[in-house]
């Protein structure tokens, strides 16, 4: 082997906000702040701050390796934080305030987290859960000391006399690239959450990659980008990375994430670009709806974490010309896997013949291999028909959970690669169709029904807000799907209605043996239907089928 003689010089976080701040440093960083306004500064002004907060953090002992906490919305603080805790070798810990609070206990003690800044919002919640919290672990109320909460965290320090008086300018520590830089636990259906510890290698090698593609997600100078997806989740997609090297602007927004606040955010800033899970695209529709249109400026919404269900991209594309792009990954990926890039075949057909493509869960990214493999294991074709367990392997895939043997055991296959808990098909152009994840799919008589399919049917039904499919329990078939709709606002409809809504759009054996209505579904952490809860809730409901068969 001959070496190449290049400089071996190691990939770092910090890297990328001095280059946004020299190249990009009069582009706009805008906060809708928990305090209630909306705050505004640079790349430059941004890059002061972040030192200031560094030298505070190294000052008061915050060593390379240590784990330091963050239980915030998405704001130019958070941000901060983001470079500063990376750029001084510490670890940027991301915690979802959304978990339930034994497991953000959990989270906060298995971490050894030693410094945890919060947003005044979340004061309340940490005062709670003092009393579990390590000892020595001091916390950060990230605001100015007039909007210290009043009767919450009393003995807390305030983010902004931290930075007062350090110096604006800092020469980054420089160190191996393989080093942790951020760590984020899954939310975990069952058992402890578990912990995904991000390096500075794989970080920036994860945002090359989905640079490679940045031009048809909105990702260019000039642009602006509003991401509604959490910095305390699975770094907000790569996009605290991904915005300041492209020289986007960047609207953060938040608490308010409903439909008419963020209509009004993304109209008022003339955002380009949004980046969310289903969800809260479903929200910002019926907002659209309402004002007849999309926000004026928005071009691109980016949508995954869950599957978005075909009517709505059909919807968004159709009816107010927006470009929809669907991303597909996990915690355990960086985590962005694949994305509905199209190929200059595709970009030039009429829309509605891109939609099934839109509503695939796209391409692998560079540097993002995928497999799926039959019950035993072995490789099953590309072929668009046969389909598996899905698995990844890549420098931007997880090798191990974070001091977690149990989890361990069982994540990795034989050769290596990330077991996914997908099910999947892969057609030969590389685009990647999830049927289902592994515990979701409903087994009817020895064949796969994908509750995902038949959401996606059922959402299109007129008067359906919501929806869910498990398995119910049936003697004969060992499984049948359930249906659990939310009703959209004044409307009504029947079980038959739906049945017959869903007769010419899915194989008759899949149409669902029940159909209940209720007034909501329960959502995980991290803004999914909580599938695990559903089938606790309904799992003594007893199909109307099963009386018309004979016991066995
Ligand atoms: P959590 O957010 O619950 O901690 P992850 O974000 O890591 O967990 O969830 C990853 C899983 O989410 C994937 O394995 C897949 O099942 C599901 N998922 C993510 N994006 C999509 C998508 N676009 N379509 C379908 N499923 C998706």
């Amino acid at each position: 082997m001959l070496r190449g003689l290049m400089m071996d010089r190691p990939l770092l976080i910090s890297s990328i906000i001095d280059f946004a701040a020299e190249i990009r440093s009069d582009t706009e960083i805008v906060s809708a702040r928990v305090e209630g306004d909306l705050h505004r500064y640079t790349y430059a002004g941004s890059r002061r701050r972040i030192a200031q907060l560094a030298h505070w953090l190294q000052d008061h002992g915050i060593k390379p390796g240590d784990r330091v906490a963050t239980l915030a919305w998405n704001g130019y603080r958070h941000f901060e934080l983001y470079y500063a805790i990376a750029g001084i070798g510490a670890v940027c810990h991301t915690i979802n305030p959304r978990l339930f609070p034994d497991q953000i206990t959990y989270i906060v003690n298995h971490a050894e987290d030693r410094l945890l800044f919060v947003d005044g919002t979340f004061a309340p919640l940490v005062e709670k859960l003092a009393g579990s919290l390590p000892k020595d672990m001091r916390t950060v109320v990230m605001t100015d000391r007039g909007h210290m909460p009043e009767n919450a965290l009393t003995y807390a320090l305030c983010y902004e006399e931290l930075l007062a008086g350090q110096p604006e300018t800092i020469d980054w520590p420089e160190f191996d690239e393989n080093s942790a830089a951020g760590l984020c636990y899954t939310s975990g259906t069952t058992g402890n959450p578990k912990g995904v510890l991000y390096s500075h290698r794989s970080t920036i090698l994860h945002t090359l990659g989905v640079l490679a593609v940045a031009d048809g997600i909105g990702l260019r100078p000039g642009q602006s980008i509003l991401p509604v997806v959490p910095l305390f989740h699975v770094n907000a997609w790569g996009l605290p990375y991904l915005m300041p090297l492209t020289g986007t602007k960047i609207v953060f927004p938040g608490p308010r994430l409903d439909g008419p606040n963020l209509f009004a955010l993304l109209d008022q800033e003339s955002v380009t670009a949004a980046w969310g899970v289903p969800t809260v695209w479903l929200g910002l529709a019926a907002e659209m709806r309402k004002q007849g249109r999309a926000p004026a400026g928005l071009q691109v919404v980016l949508t995954g974490g869950s599957a978005a269900p075909g009517p709505l991209i059909r919807e968004l594309e159709l009816n107010y010309g927006l470009n929809i792009t669907h991303g597909w990954g996990m915690t355990e990926m960086s985590p962005v896997g694949s994305l509905t890039v199209l190929n200059k075949k595709m970009r030039n057909q009429p829309r509605e013949e891109q939609l099934p493509y839109k509503a695939s869960q796209g391409r692998r990214l560079f540097g993002c291999d995928l497999k799926i493999v039959g019950e035993d294991g072995k490789r099953l074709p590309h072929d668009g028909v046969a389909f598996g367990e899905l698995l990844v392997r890549g420098p931007a895939v997880m090798s191990a959970y974070f001091n977690d043997d149990d989890a361990n055991a069982a994540s990795h296959d034989a050769e290596g690669w990330l077991r996914t808990g997908d099910v999947a098909r892969i057609d030969p152009d590389g685009f990647l169709f999830i049927v289902d994840r592994t515990k979701d799919v409903i087994k009817s008589g020895g064949e796969w029904i994908s509750s995902i399919d038949l959401e996606n049917a059922a959402i299109g039904h007129p008067a359906i807000q919501e929806c869910a499919v498990i398995a119910a329990p049936h003697p004969k078939w060992s499984e049948r799907p359930l249906l659990i709709a939310v009703l959209k606002e004044g409307q009504t409809a029947t079980a038959e209605e739906v049945r017959g809504f869903l007769a010419d759009k899915v194989a008759k054996w899949w149409l669902p043996d029940d159909v209940l209505f209720v007034a909501e579904l329960p959502h995980t952490a991290t803004g999914k239907l909580s599938k695990l809860q559903l089938r606790e809730q309904f799992k003594d409901h007893v199909l109307p089928t099963i009386a018309e068969q004979p016991t066995p």
